[in-house]
C-alpha cells in the first residue's frame, strides 16, 4: 500500500488522523499523524506529570540507597587507633611518618580532639588494618517520621510503595 504522505510503498500502512483527515501513512509518517489526532496540551501535562513522578521516584530509590550506604566515623575511633597502634607496637611517630601525617595529627585523633577526613581515615584503615566507620541509621530514621502530624501525599503512598518492594 502506498503511504499518502511520503508517497513511498509499503507492505503495512495505518490509518492516521491528520489535522481531521484519515490517511494511510507508513509507520515513520504515521509518528506525525498523532500531533494532529490528539489534544497537545493535556497530552503534555500529562507527560509533565508523569516524568516528575518518575524523577521523584528514582530521587527517592537513590536517597534511600544513599542512605543504607552511608558510614559514618565510630565514636570510638580514637579507642580505635590506639590500640591498633599498639598491638603493631610502633609509636605516634612512627604512625605518622608511615601515614606521612604530623605526629600532632595522631596524638589529637587518638584523644578525639581531631576528626579525620576520610582520605586519613582510608589511610588509617588500610595501614592499620582497622575499621574506623560504621554503618550510619539514617534511613531507618527518617522513615519513622514521614507521616506524623499532617496528612497523607502523593510521595507518602510512593515512599510506602518503595519500602514494601525493598522487604
Ligand atoms: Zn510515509
Amino acid at each position: 500500500m502506498q503511504c499518502e504522505m511520503c508517497g513511498r510503498d509499503f507492505p503495512n500502512t495505518k490509518k492516521v488522523n491528520i489535522e481531521g483527515t484519515t490517511i494511510n501513512a507508513c509507520s515513520e509518517c504515521s509518528k506525525f499523524g498523532l500531533g494532529g489526532n490528539v489534544d497537545e496540551s493535556s497530552a503534555g501535562s500529562a507527560t509533565y506529570i508523569e516524568k516528575r513522578l518518575e524523577n521523584r521516584q528514582r530521587r527517592m530509590r537513590e536517597k534511600n540507597v544513599y542512605d543504607r550506604n552511608i558510614r559514618e566515623l565510630a565514636d570510638d575511633y580514637p579507642k580505635r587507633i590506639r590500640e591498633a597502634r599498639n598491638k603493631l607496637g610502633i609509636t605516634q611517630d612512627e604512625l605518622a611518618k608511615s601515614l606521612n601525617e604530623k605526629k600532632s595529627i595522631i596524638s589529637q585523633m587518638e584523644t578525639g580532639s581531631f576528626t579525620p577526613s576520610e582520605r586519613l581515615i582510608a589511610k588509617l584503615e588500610s595501614s592499620l588494618n582497622i575499621k574506623l566507620t560504621e554503618a550510619a541509621n539514617v534511613a531507618v530514621q527518617s522513615q519513622t517520621t514521614t507521616v506524623k502530624g499532617r496528612a497523607l501525599t502523593l510521595g507518602d503512598l510512593l515512599q510506602a510503595e518503595l519500602d514494601k518492594q525493598k522487604e
